[in-house]
Parts: C-alpha cells; sequence; structure tokens
C-alpha cells in the first residue's frame, strides 16, 4: 500500500475524533483493549472542529445533545443557552477529551487513505497520507454523516479573485467580514444560520437561493440555571427516555419548561376552518403549522400546511417580490432535516441583504468578481459555499475500503449503501460503522445514536474475545433483508417523496444513487431489534 512507516499493532483502530470516535476510544479502552485513534483535524470534536462558522450551533437542546455515559460528566458540564453556539460545543469536546486523557491515544493531521482486510492475519490494515501503515485486529470507522463539504462545480470557480470559505470547512481563525461584500449560495442550516450573522457584519450580503425552505424559529434562550438544574437532577430519566424516543430527544425539556421545545401537535389540519388558521397563524407564526399531526398523512394535508407557511412568509417580508422569492413550492413540508432559524426571515428586511431567488434564473458561472446568473451578475469580495456534504456515505467512500478477496466498498456499494443496521457490511469483517446509513443516525439526536452504537460494538468484541473467536461479519442474506426493510419502512413517506431533493436521498450530489439512507423507525425500535439480534446469537452474523 506504498506505506513507509509501521505503527506498532492495535486491538482497535479508530478512525475519526468526533463524538463518536472519542466516545469509542474511552469506551474500548475501559476494556483493556489497545485502541488506537486517527484524525484527519489537528484536534478533536469533528463537525464541531470544522464547522465554526458565524451562527453555527446545534439545533436540539444541550443538555440532551450531549454524553450520558457519564455522571460525573453531565453534572459538571454548564450549557449556557438551550441550543449551544459551536465554541462552546468544540469546548465541550476539549473538556470530554482533558478529563478522559484522550488526546494521547489519537494521531491527529493525519488522513486514513486506505483500509485493507488481510484474510490470512484476519486483521486489518490502514494507511495514511503520511505514510504511516497501522495494523489492528478491529476497524472501527467513526468517520461521520456530515464530514465531507460539497463544493459542487461551477463553471469558471478558479477564476474568482476574493476570498472563498466553505461553511465545513471554516478557518480555524475565522473572518473578518467587516466592510466587506459577501455571496453566499446554499441556504440549508448552515446558510440559515449563517445568513443573520454574516448580514449584521458584512458590508452587502448577497443570498443565492435555490430551494427555499420551511424553517422554524429555533426558540434558543439563555439557559437558566434553575432549568439546568432540575434536568440534572433528573438526567438519569432523561437519557432513558432519550434512549427510547423517536428521535432521542425526551419529552423531559418540553416537560421541564417548555424551553426549545415545539407546540404539541394536537389537531387535524383538514378538520380545521380558514378562521382557525388565521387565528393558529396570528398566534403561532411559523410554528402554527407544527399543531397539526396529520401533515405526513395526506398531500392536502401538507399543502395547506404549506400555503400557511407561505402566508407567514408573506407576512413577515416586507417586499412582496423577496417575499416570493422566500416562499418554498413544490415539495413537502418535512421531508427535508428541518432547518432551525434565529432572525432568518427578518435578515430579508435589512437594506443591506439580497434575495436572488434561483428559481426564476440559475447559476450560470463564477466569475473573478462574483456569480453571473441568467437574471444578471453580482459581484462581491468574498464567496462562502453553504453547499451542504457528501452526507452519509462521502467520507468512506473516500477511502480505498477492501474486504475479503480484495472487493472494494465502492463495487459493493455501486447502487446505494448496503449495510446490516448501519453497523457492518457482509465481506468486511470486522469493520465496523459508527451511525452508518441504515441506521436511525441523522433522523436522531446523534449523540444518543454514537452511544448506542459504540456500546452495540464494543459489547461485541468483548463476546468474540471471551469466544475466543476472530471475526464477525453480516450475511449476504441478512444485509440484503436489512436494506429491503429500511426502505420499505421509508417508501411511500414524504421522506422519498419523488419531488424531495433531500440529501437523506443523496440527491444534492450528482450522479449519487438515489437512496434513502437513514432508518426512519425510530431509535427506541431501532435499538430495540439490535438487543433482540444480539439475544438471539448474533442473528445474521457469522461468527468465526
Ligand atoms: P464527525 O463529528 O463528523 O467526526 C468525524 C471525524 O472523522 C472528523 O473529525 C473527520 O475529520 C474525521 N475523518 C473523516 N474521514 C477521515 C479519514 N479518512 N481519516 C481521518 N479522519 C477522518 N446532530 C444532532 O444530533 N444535533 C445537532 O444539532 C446537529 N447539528 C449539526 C450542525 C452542523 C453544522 C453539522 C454539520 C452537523 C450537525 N449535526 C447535529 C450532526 C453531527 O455531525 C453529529 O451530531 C455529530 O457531531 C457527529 O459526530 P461523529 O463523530 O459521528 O462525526
Ligand atoms: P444542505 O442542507 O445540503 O444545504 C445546501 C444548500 O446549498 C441548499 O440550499 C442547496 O440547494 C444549496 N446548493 C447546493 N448546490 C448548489 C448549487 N450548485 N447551486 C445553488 N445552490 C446549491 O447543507 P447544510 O446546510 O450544510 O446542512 C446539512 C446538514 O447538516 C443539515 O441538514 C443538518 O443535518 C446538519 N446541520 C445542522 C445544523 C444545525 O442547525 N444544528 C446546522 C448546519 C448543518 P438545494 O436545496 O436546491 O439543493
Amino acid at each position: 500500500m506504498g506505506a513507509t512507516q509501521t505503527v506498532e499493532p492495535s486491538d482497535v483502530l479508530v478512525v475519526g475524533a468526533g463524538f463518536a470516535g472519542m466516545y469509542a476510544i474511552w469506551k474500548l479502552r475501559q476494556s483493556g483493549l489497545r485502541v488506537r485513534g486517527i484524525e484527519a483535524g489537528a484536534d478533536v470534536g469533528g463537525t464541531w472542529y470544522w464547522n465554526r462558522y458565524p451562527g453555527a450551533r446545534c439545533d436540539i437542546t444541550s443538555m440532551e445533545y450531549s454524553f450520558g455515559f457519564s455522571e460525573a460528566l453531565q453534572q459538571e458540564w454548564e450549557w449556557t443557552e438551550v441550543m449551544a453556539p459551536q465554541p462552546e460545543i468544540l469546548a465541550y469536546a476539549n473538556h470530554v477529551a482533558d478529563r478522559f486523557g484522550l488526546r494521547e491515544h489519537i494521531d491527529f493531521d493525519t488522513r486514513v487513505t486506505a483500509a485493507h482486510f488481510d484474510e490470512d492475519k484476519r486483521q486489518w490494515a490502514v494507511s495514511t497520507d503520511r505514510g504511516t501503515t497501522y495494523t489492528a485486529r478491529y476497524c472501527i470507522m467513526a468517520t461521520g454523516c456530515l464530514s465531507v463539504p460539497n463544493t459542487p462545480e461551477i463553471p469558471g470557480q478558479e477564476a474568482f479573485a476574493g476570498e472563498v470559505y466553505h461553511t465545513g470547512n471554516w478557518p480555524l481563525e475565522g473572518v473578518d467580514f467587516s466592510g466587506k461584500s459577501v455571496g453566499i449560495i446554499g441556504t440549508g442550516s448552515s446558510g440559515v444560520q449563517a445568513i443573520p450573522v454574516i448580514a449584521r457584519a458584512a458590508k452587502h450580503l448577497t443570498v443565492f437561493q435555490r430551494t427555499p425552505n420551511y424553517n422554524m424559529p429555533a426558540n434558543n434562550a439563555p439557559l437558566p440555571a434553575e432549568y439546568r438544574e432540575r434536568i440534572k437532577q433528573n438526567y438519569a430519566a432523561v437519557r432513558a427516555a432519550q434512549r427510547l424516543a423517536q428521535i432521542g430527544v425526551s419529552e423531559f425539556s418540553r416537560g421541564l419548561g417548555g424551553l426549545g421545545s415545539y407546540p404539541e401537535p394536537t389537531e387535524s389540519i383538514l378538520e380545521t376552518t380558514p378562521e382557525a388558521r388565521e387565528q393558529a397563524l396570528a398566534t403561532y407564526g411559523f410554528e402554527a403549522i407544527r399543531r397539526y399531526h396529520d401533515l405526513a398523512e395526506s398531500p392536502e394535508a401538507n399543502e395547506l400546511a404549506c400555503e400557511m407557511f407561505r402566508e407567514q412568509v408573506r407576512r413577515v417580508i416586507d417586499d412582496p417580490e423577496t417575499a416570493a422569492g422566500l416562499m418554498p413550492r413544490g415539495y413537502p413540508f418535512g421531508c427535508k432535516r428541518p432547518v432551525i432559524d434565529i432572525g432568518y426571515y427578518e435578515t430579508f428586511n435589512r437594506d443591506n441583504v439580497t434575495l436572488v431567488d434561483l428559481r426564476r434564473g440559475g447559476i450560470e458561472r463564477i466569475t473573478d468578481s462574483g456569480v453571473q446568473t441568467a437574471q444578471g451578475s453580482f459581484d462581491f469580495d468574498v464567496l462562502v459555499y453553504a453547499t451542504g456534504f457528501d452526507a452519509m456515505t462521502g467520507a468512506l467512500l473516500r477511502m480505498d475500503i477492501r474486504g475479503r478477496g480484495g472487493r472494494t466498498l465502492a463495487s459493493h456499494w455501486a447502487h446505494g449503501p448496503k449495510t446490516y443496521l448501519g453497523l457492518q457490511m457482509s465481506g468486511f469483517p470486522n469493520l465496523f460503522t459508527v451511525t452508518g446509513p441504515g441506521s436511525p443516525s441523522v433522523l436522531s439526536n446523534m449523540l444518543v445514536s454514537i452511544e448506542q452504537h459504540v456500546d452495540w460494538i464494543s459489547d461485541c468484541i468483548l463476546t468474540l474475545d471471551q469466544q475466543g473467536a476472530s471475526t464477525i461479519e453480516p450475511t449476504e442474506e441478512a444485509e440484503d433483508d436489512w436494506v429491503r426493510h429500511v426502505f420499505e419502512i421509508a417508501d411511500g413517506t414524504m421522506l422519498t417523496a419523488e419531488s424531495c431533493n433531500s440529501w437523506y436521498l443523496g440527491a444534492n450530489i450528482p450522479g449519487k444513487p438515489r437512496v434513502f439512507m437513514p432508518y426512519v423507525a425510530g431509535v427506541g425500535a431501532y435499538r430495540q431489534q439490535c438487543e433482540a439480534i444480539v439475544a438471539a446469537g448474533y442473528r445474521g452474523f457469522v461468527i468465526s
């Protein structure tokens, strides 16, 4: 594999030092295993290390988007806001690394380029861009679902003479926008978070929007000490509830003060009158449509809600043309990852912000001074790509991963990702993915899913060691059945609607197979299946 230096063998290699890799290193070392971490970045934190763009923060309550594996950790850490900003989450990741002594087990600034399974030695050989080769019995890919920034290919890209940034790979030293005009492409979660903050800092901001979203207000706020203490006192119950909840967020946040939560969906929109809908809009604004429980049940119900949403955009935005440009149309509410905003719509009432609705004429090329579209040219000093990620499969397929018989992961996944439980692939023994495609993953509170996967993998490795076994991998049949199950359960829902071009479907990357990748049954139901499979002697796996 062209490597020049061989590192001392480990029992387990962990690729990636975001929350998944950090927890995996800690957990497996608790069992006395020799564990080595390898991370492309210069430090821990993963998502929160790379995504330092202005406005970045989590979109669920931080009291719940945090590790539950250590009672001491969750008692000592003080979140200051309902949804913590990126610097605070990165500080938390650093605290975890310090507290549990993780850094000495991680090689930073090292990117894994290949991982090959040696069938004779029954071990993985992992090579890196530093020319090193690592070997281990097990390899855990904690490489992240949203860790490969997507920069779309647009003609003329290299010609732009100003500064260029991507939200997913933001400079460590930050960016000074003062006195500068800025163009930003993309209005997904990253763009929606960055736009209000950049607009306040820059001389002028031009927003290039291809698809408007159904954004919801974040309802972020400083975290009252009393609320924090009540959650801390109830943490055992909060964590237990998360593990069984549909998306890994408990009802405790709502019960304990209602911070960062949405109205309960208690009504049927199809049974409302126009007057009742008007009343709901007047009372709840954008969140009014969260009150209805039947938006997923029929296109008519969904479209009624979408119309309410557009009406609210009309009310909030001063300029009618800008309002029309911000109105989402032609795809259902709920088919994409919900986008949470803080003052996003109001930003378009500022004098220094221009919306370019690309539905009226798309981007043709990037010039030396800006962006040329079918509706005119726009010049600026700084170009920001908020254009998302090659999600879920991107980081794995960027490595040359080869299993039995030299079979590549790229060929195994040629028609979309195939896994058993999102944890393993047939023909790739002892290789594990954390929050891989085919698991609840990005449809859940990721910290809850990360802990569940790492615990499962750790138990699995210990079981094999106890049995004196050397390899585990799923049967092809179990993998095929799981892939079919993942597909069937999402099929016919809004998530797979023809009109929905979400990254869950790979639709944001040209040429990527259109396959719905996460598992929609929910965190609790999925966990029960994983446990049942183990209880049945690792049903669907071959242990040898
Ligand atoms: P990551 O944090 O992505 O870490 C993976 C690490 O692997 C990275 O550091 C990367 O450098 C490294 N890596 C990848 N490939 C290689 C390689 N070949 N060699 C060496 N190292 C490699 N989820 C939520 O549940 N709630 C939220 O509010 C939320 N907000 C988010 C906000 C943003 C801006 C983004 C982008 C994602 C958000 N997510 C959120 C999802 C988030 O990715 C997860 O919550 C979580 O941080 C993922 O942790 P991870 O360790 O699995 O992956
Ligand atoms: P994204 O949701 O994929 O959004 C990318 C944006 O770029 C979309 O508006 C897309 O338009 C646009 N785009 C892509 N290529 C384009 C092109 N060639 N021309 C014009 N526009 C183009 O990516 P993201 O905003 O980075 O978010 C990804 C995920 O990360 C989120 O869904 C979420 O899971 C996570 N995240 C969470 C938070 C949070 O609030 N905690 C913040 C950031 C990210 P189209 O829609 O038309 O494709």
